[in-house]
């Protein structure tokens, strides 16, 4: 267990559910655009935004973005503490720093004690290009060497007396990635931050990120996520529910197990089952959790029954007919086109809002 920190108002770490960020591909000094993309990955239940800061014509539009965002908005900054304390001082909810290329310790320190003195979130980032000129010559291009990097630099957060700090470990070589945190997380309780660093474009991407992210979040490792996408972020808040929902991790969202369909399939199931998706989709977007825990979507009696039964709900194809299971029994016999709204209406009924909704979207998630 971790110990748990704020971004904002979203609580993250120990035993709070994972935290879902993206990162605006705005130009930050375009306030309007910039809050037109976060309240859209707000929507899809993106939970903490990141903006790129490269520069300090870009501080007054941040003040505003800060402003008036939905979500806690993290200022991306490398190079120069300065623009860090700038970020602070303009709302910066969190800022993400790698110390590894801000290189003036002074400046480091004067940052941390800012950050303590207002509270304000700090991921300290260490990228395999960066390292710790130290932990570098004595631990070489390593896993080690990455946590031995983090540790130095949290130390002088640490000193400085900040309470909201968070890691992230990245490398492109997902071995790498997956072995600094778990080397980190067996040695540390500061919250992680998984991505997998320039993962790729959707589909690769996505692949690559269930794989670095899903061994480690299986293993209990990780706080918070990004999906890195060569894509518009929205592709990223999607990407990073399947993998959650995947896992068994995203509250209020039951997982859909459905069959590749094969000969003996006498129904007609793909859209059926991606009915079923979306609508799942759309009501989690409305702010809903289902209290279902899975949900089956299956062709015929060679799977369907058993697969069917483990479910809350589900079907199993007959010929132009299904049978419709609730909590492990047979419930309901009926011709093919009755099954969706069937499914459908058993959704509805289970869907409700959130006992505990995040602060900053209203999402459950
Ligand atoms: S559940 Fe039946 S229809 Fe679906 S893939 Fe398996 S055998 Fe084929």
């Amino acid at each position: 267990m971790t110990r748990q920190i704020h971004l904002g108002s979203v609580a993250i770490g120990g035993d709070a559910p994972i935290v879902i960020q993206s990162m605006c591909n705005t130009k930050t000094t375009d306030a309007e655009g910039t809050l037109a993309q976060i309240r859209q990955l707000a929507d899809l239940g993106c939970q903490v935004i990141r903006v790129a800061l490269p520069a300090f014509s870009a501080m007054s539009s941040l003040e505003r973005i800060c402003a008036e965002s939905p979500l806690p908005v993290v200022a991306d900054i490398h190079f120069d503490a300065r623009l860090a304390l700038e970020a602070l001082s303009a709302g910066a909810h969190g800022i993400r720093v790698n110390p590894g290329n801000l290189r003036d310790t002074t400046a480091i320190r004067q940052l941390a004690q800012e950050a303590a003195r207002l509270s304000r979130c700090v991921r300290i980032g260490v990228n395999m290009g960066s390292l710790s000129p130290s932990a570098q010559k004595r631990y070489g291009m390593s896993a080690e060497a990455m946590v031995q990097s983090a540790l130095e630099y949290l130390k002088i957060f640490e000193d400085a007396g900040c309470q909201n700090l968070k890691v992230s470990l990245k490398s492109s070589d997902l071995r790498i990635s997956i072995e600094a945190a778990r080397r980190f997380h067996a040695i540390s309780d500061w919250p992680l931050h998984l991505g997998i660093t320039e993962a790729g474009t959707p589909m690769a991407g996505t692949i690559k990120s269930a794989i670095g992210l899903g061994v480690l979040l299986l293993e209990g490792i990780g706080d918070t996520i990004r999906v890195s996408l060569t894509a518009p972020p929205k592709a990223e808040i999607t990407a990073a529910h399947r993998i959650l929902e995947a896992l068994g991790l995203l509250p209020g969202r039951p997982q859909l197990v459905s069959c590749p369909t094969c000969g003996r399939t006498r129904i007609d199931l793909i859209p059926i089952a991606e009915a079923v998706e979306a609508e799942i989709d759309r009501l989690m977007s409305a702010g809903k959790t289902i209290a279902l825990r899975k949900i089956a979507v299956m062709g015929c009696e060679v799977n369907g029954p058993g697969e069917a039964a483990d479910a809350d709900l589900g079907i199993a194809g007959g010929n132009g007919t299904g049978t419709v299971f609730k909590f492990g029994k047979p419930v309901q016999h009926c011709p093919e086109n009755e099954l969706l709204p069937v499914l459908l209406a058993e959704i509805h009924a289970a869907a409700k809002l959130p006992i505990r909704a995040s602060k900053s979207s209203g999402k459950p998630w």
